[in-house]
């Protein structure tokens, strides 16, 4: 819950409003699991808030672990549904992938999430209890201990802006100083450009912004992202531009790059025609192969003539590398498999 909705909480219980933020504080940065554990709060309170909510965390049912330290947590948000969560170490840093939905209704052709089809919404409880599980620090300045957490990409399972709600609540409990207190730049948001829902997530919130292209030939885009028909990415880019991502906002494209498909010199250009001067960086993804889907990942080759294309005409581009492929657990590959 964010402050506001603790405060109508503690309101209905006939409580005084500082009592929200004791109980924020509780749960957000002392971290405890039980009201019996909130000690400045009166046991009658206590009581009365045990009685008719629920505080804690729901662990994962299972973790995998891949190879190269990549951990895949899978969660169980009821009703048959199950959502991943993919922790990924890297030096100083440890990235959470957090899903905001069971399935997706994007139904991206080369995505094994997609093929789930929708199951459900994750409320805000569900997402932070995919964040709340792992173990993090409360800023950059702060030493991190093994594994520890340090930024959170909302690019698991489902189209976050598909849950804007829920997401940005998510959002406030984590970078408000009653919540978690992190900075936005520690958060990144993947979408595939659903409007008007983009222009609320940069209206409301500073968090850095990744957007799905994966291809800029229009038709190609339509035949692999039925998303193209009702947000078109040429109505994305025009929004994108109305906005400043020189400073600290960072905007990222990426581009999952197939075989014969979109790694050659000709989508390379229409890529930087699809940019022209919007100040953005491109991620460029090899694919991982996901069952039914007829498509090769690029060779190395290409990614890196793609990249060279795009440095030359002053478009950072990186090739991403890939993690936790082994468990499933790789960009694209997440379907919840017990
Ligand atoms: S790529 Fe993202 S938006 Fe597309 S189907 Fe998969 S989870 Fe949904």
């Amino acid at each position: 819950m964010t402050l506001g909705e603790l405060e109508n909480v503690v309101k209905s219980g006939g409580m005084p409003r500082f009592v929200a933020r004791q109980i924020a504080d509780w749960i957000y940065a002392k971290r405890v699991c039980t009201f019996a554990e909130m000690v400045n709060i009166s046991k009658k309170n206590q009581q009365w808030l045990a009685d008719n909510y629920v505080v804690g965390r729901q662990e994962a049912v299972r973790r995998s672990k891949s190879q190269d330290g990549t951990v895949k947590f899978l969660f169980d948000v009821g009703d048959g549904c199950k959502v991943e969560s993919v922790m990924i170490p890297d030096k100083d840093r440890a990235t959470l992938c957090v899903s905001s939905q069971s399935g997706c209704k994007m139904n991206c052709y080369f995505c094994a999430t997609g093929k789930l089809g929708f199951k459900s919404n994750l409320t805000s409880a569900q997402i932070m209890n995919q964040i709340l599980s792992m173990p993090h620090r409360r800023n950059t300045a702060e030493k991190t201990g093994d594994g520890e957490l340090t930024n959170i990409v909302f690019m698991g399972m489902g189209e976050p802006l598909d849950n804007l709600t829920e997401v940005l609540k998510s959002i406030e409990i984590l970078t408000s100083p009653w919540g978690l207190g992190w900075s936005p730049k520690r958060i990144t948001v993947s979408t595939v450009g659903k409007l008007p829902q983009l222009k609320d997530l940069l209206d409301r919130t500073s968090v850095h912004v990744a957007v799905s292209v994966h291809t800029a030939d229009i038709a190609q885009r339509e035949s692999m992202m039925p998303a193209q028909k009702a947000f078109p990415i040429q109505s994305v880019m025009k929004l994108l531009k109305t906005y400043d991502f020189s400073g600290q906002r960072r905007l990222s494209l990426e581009y999952i790059m197939w075989r014969g498909v979109n790694d050659d010199v000709a989508h390379a250009n229409m890529l930087i025609k699809l940019i022209g001067d919007l100040d953005c960086r491109v991620n460029l993804i090899r694919f991982h192969r996901v069952p039914g889907v007829e498509l090769a990942p690029a060779s190395d080759d290409r990614m890196q003539m793609f990249r060279n294309i795009l440095n030359e005409h002053g478009i950072t581009a990186t090739i991403r590398a890939s993690r936790g492929e082994d468990i499933e657990a790789a960009c694209g590959m997440l379907a919840a498999k017990k």
